[in-house]
């Protein structure tokens, strides 16, 4: 008999139709002699509609109010799910994250799981119950309930998978697994048969966001291998597992993007040390993430103009601190714009092939896209473009690194 942990997401419960042809795969995997843990994201749109609403009240509603709020979609499929398998003669309940308990820290809206209690539950599936968990959701020490960051219940299933040293961990999606860059804008994405958890991980910050970014990375820390599978067909999907597994190293396994983001110029800021922090600490401690960052000195080596990416939603913020701090940094004018769009490709194999960036480069040049800025590591290379050009950069991307 094997344990094993099932994920379905919200374009996978989004329907009652939906939820019953979950209810179907889960009792056929229950059949299969497993014990079966289901974790479940909320039926599609619930969770934007939630915010939505926090929204009408206030622009920047209460943080601990607002993970009540949220999580409070996957109560309602936890609930629907479980009904839809005890209809199909298996016994089932739901579990809530504070029910079980999933403790995690006090950071709302992207907590850290810490640990789980598994006593209740292991009980229940050893004596043939199905249990079904809400996913993105936990409890912190000081009982307050909790989320993990957007698409979060993959996060759940992962730790799921850790706590209760499960034999699988498969995460139930729309699509047929990992494939080389979105199919919502490449109709030529190829599936991934397996991936790196390193290109996993690079490929989810990065945008591509059918894993969450921190389920990978727990994954890749507890080495717990994950397969992601259509919920809609039997094929198998994409195994994510380490590195060591993979025989064939890829050049480029797959392309990335994200859209809404924004740069910020500060033109003509004295080059001495201390600068950048100066710029940069402000930023920071209003919970701004930074992500590019260029710095260029004119030819007399006195000023500096830093340029650096943020996202398009932290742009006004990011101004108006800018300007506050005006005396401190002391620069001669800000430029920003937004609408831009980060494209990256991905690829173990990069780090053995020269002339990577420079295939990159010429491509995007063929299709008359300028690069506005660029940063590598050893495994990508992103470039910020324009955002109307985002799926024409992929499509060229795509087709020029063999990915067809
Ligand atoms: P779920 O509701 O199952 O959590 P998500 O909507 O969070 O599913 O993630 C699946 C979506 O991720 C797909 O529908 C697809 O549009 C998008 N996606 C982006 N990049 C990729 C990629 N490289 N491979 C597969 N899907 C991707
Ligand atoms: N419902 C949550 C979200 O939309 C969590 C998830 O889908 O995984 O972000
Ligand atoms: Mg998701």
């Amino acid at each position: 008999m094997k344990r094993i942990v099932i994920k379905f997401g919200g374009t996978s419960v989004g329907s009652i139709k939906k939820i019953i042809n979950a209810a179907k795969i889960i009792k056929k995997r229950h059949e299969e002699n497993n014990e079966v843990i289901v974790v479940v994201s909320a039926m599609s749109g619930t969770t934007d509609d939630l915010i939505n609403r926090s929204r009408q009240v206030s622009d920047s509603f209460n943080k601990t109010e607002l993970d009540v709020l949220m999580s409070s979609g996957e109560q309602i499929s936890s609930s629907l799910l479980a009904g839809a398998i005890i209809e199909l003669g298996i016994k089932a309940r739901s579990w809530l994250g504070w029910q079980i308990p999933i403790l995690t820290n006090d950071n709302h809206a992207s907590s850290q799981i810490m640990q789980i209690k598994t006593d209740e539950i292991l009980n229940f599936i050893s004596q043939k119950g199905v249990a079904v968990i809400a996913g993105f959701q936990g409890v912190s020490k000081e009982n307050r309930i909790t989320t993990l960051g957007r698409g979060g219940s993959d996060l759940s299933a992962v730790a799921i998978a850790k706590f209760f040293q499960t034999d699988s961990c498969e995460i139930y999606t729309d699509v047929e697994g990992i494939l080389t860059t979105d199919p919502s804008i490449n109709k030529n994405a190829k599936k991934i048969d397996k991936i790196s958890y390193e290109e996993m991980l690079e490929m989810s910050s990065l945008g591509a966001k059918v894993m969450q970014p921190s389920a990978v990375q727990t994954a890749m820390t507890n080495n717990i291998s994950v397969h992601v599978r259509s919920t809609f067909s039997r094929k198998s999907g994409t195994k994510i597992i380490s590195e060591s597994d993979i025989d064939n190293r890829r050049v480029v396994t797959g392309i990335a993007y994200s859209k809404k983001n924004a740069k910020v110029s500060i033109v003509g800021v004295v080059d001495k040390p201390g600068v950048a922090a100066d710029v940069f600490e402000p930023i920071g401690k209003n919970n701004i993430n930074i992500d590019m960052v260029i710095q260029n000195t004119s030819l007399d080596g006195k000023k500096a103009n830093i340029t650096f990416t943020i996202k398009q939603e932290d742009l006004k913020k990011t101004l108006s601190i800018i300007e506050k701090n005006k005396k401190k940094i002391n620069y001669n004018k800000v430029t920003h714009d937004d609408k831009l769009a980060k494209v990256s490709i991905i690829g173990a194999g990069m780090i053995a092939s020269p002339g990577v960036t420079y295939k990159m480069f010429r491509c995007l040049a063929d299709e008359k896209i300028n690069i506005l800025a660029i940063s590598t590591s050893e495994i990508k290379i992103s470039v910020l473009i324009r955002e109307a050009l985002t799926q024409k950069a992929v499509k060229a991307l795509h087709k020029v690194f063999g990915l067809n």
